[in-house]
């Protein structure tokens, strides 16, 4: 069996021993003599398992009680509209800061609800440009106008496609706000430890850090999910998960059970701690590469706004890129391709992603940046 080096963008690598603990598993779920696909999501051993994947995923992140873990469909692009039906009323106004494309999908999402829900259209501050890479960086601090009376703030500490990073601190912090701040966390979920119990919302589609696709992990603060609207369907309501234990209707049971397992594995690595430091180090690897190539290969983002999980580079042309892509494929190493949206090269580095591919990764640049005359 020949297993490639994975830097898809997601769905994406899964850590080798959660394959194995699955496989091994795969006929004999918890004993129950059926696979984890097979067991009713009413029974003792699914609930018992599905309240481990919460509490695991609590634990990683210190998570007060105030705030509940829940799993739900439909990806992040359903949170797009989920979360303004539920959080926009009272005449307030919500505000979009838009650092990639998939913010702006979201803010897009919210202005189709707003106007349906009677509300004010939400503010948009985008770092988009009208030339060359079109996200390259955060909004600068105390740019935008925040105020009190936003419904809430939504961002994307990650975008996924223009590899764009909120950081902790420095010129790229996330920002500080007296409203209820709501973050897509998609890709840079169980990366690094973050105080979690800041935020209103958070909401992770699990297939690029923590398990497949199909399963949407969302993190809400209870007294304000329980203040949002509930005059939209129950299906919508943050509130029907929260009073359900995302029972409501049938989970989606095999990716909350792949969730449990790599939040199991993160614990056993050390943690989000040691998450971090290995993200730190890998994209470093890269970034370093692209530094030390004298110019033949070019990160198009603002070097405070770099994302530790995605780093996308240029090469001097398409052609190069393309035949980049082509040739690393033939070393094994896969997933390569920028966005359509965007082109050039992204390499995702999430916490499956092996430091050893990453090196194989860096020496390939050096050898195909020789080959190319440079
Ligand atoms: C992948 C991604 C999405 C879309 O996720 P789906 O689960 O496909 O809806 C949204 N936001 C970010 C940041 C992503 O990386």
């Amino acid at each position: 069996m020949q297993r490639v080096k994975n830097f898809n963008p997601g769905p994406a690598a899964l850590p080798r021993v959660v394959l194995e603990r699955a496989h091994a598993e795969w006929f004999d779920f918890a004993g129950t003599g059926m696979s984890v696909l097979e067991n009713s999501h009413r029974t003792k051993p699914y609930e018992a398992m599905q309240a481990d994947a919460a509490a695991r995923i609590a634990a990683l992140y210190k998570l007060p009680s105030t705030h509940e873990v829940l799993f739900v469909q439909g990806g992040a692009s359903t949170m797009f509209a989920t979360l303004p039906f539920n959080a926009l009323g009272d005449g307030k106004r919500a505000r979009y800061l838009v650092t990639g494309t998939w913010g702006e999908k979201a803010a897009k999402e919210a202005k189709t609800v707003a106007k349906l829900l009677g509300q004010p259209e939400p503010a948009v501050h985008s770092t988009k440009r009208a030339e060359g890479w079109a996200f390259a960086s955060v909004p600068a601090q105390g740019s935008v106008p925040f105020e009190a009376s936003d419904a809430y703030v939504h961002l994307t500490t990650n975008e996924t496609v223009d590899g764009v990073q909120f950081d902790l601190g420095g010129p790229a912090a996330l920002p500080t706000v007296s409203s209820p701040l709501v973050a897509d966390m998609s890709s840079d979920f169980v990366s690094r430890p973050m105080d979690l119990a800041k935020f209103a919302c958070v909401y992770a589609g699990a297939q690029k850090n923590a398990g497949p696709s199909g399963v949407t992990i969302v993190i809400v603060d209870k007294a304000w999910a329980d203040a949002c609207r509930n005059d939209i369907p129950v299906i919508f309501q943050f509130r029907t998960a929260i009073e359900n234990r995302s029972l409501y209707n049938t989970p989606p049971t095999l990716g909350v059970y792949l969730v449990r397992e790599v939040a199991r594995w993160i614990d056993e690595q050390g943690g989000l701690v040691a998450m971090e430091a290995m993200a730190d180090h890998k994209s470093k690897l890269v970034y370093d590469a692209i530094a030390s190539s004298a110019g033949f290969f070019t990160s198009p983002v603002d070097p405070a706004a770099r994302s530790r999980m995605n780093v996308v580079f240029r090469l001097p042309t398409p052609e190069l890129e393309a035949a980049f892509v082509k040739a690393a494929e033939g070393e094994g190493l896969v997933g390569l391709k920028g966005h359509r949206i965007v082109g050039g090269i992204r390499a995702s580095l999430y916490n499956a992603v092996e430091e050893t591919w990453v090196l194989d990764l860096v020496d390939f640049m050096a050898r195909f940046r020789k080959l190319h005359g440079h």
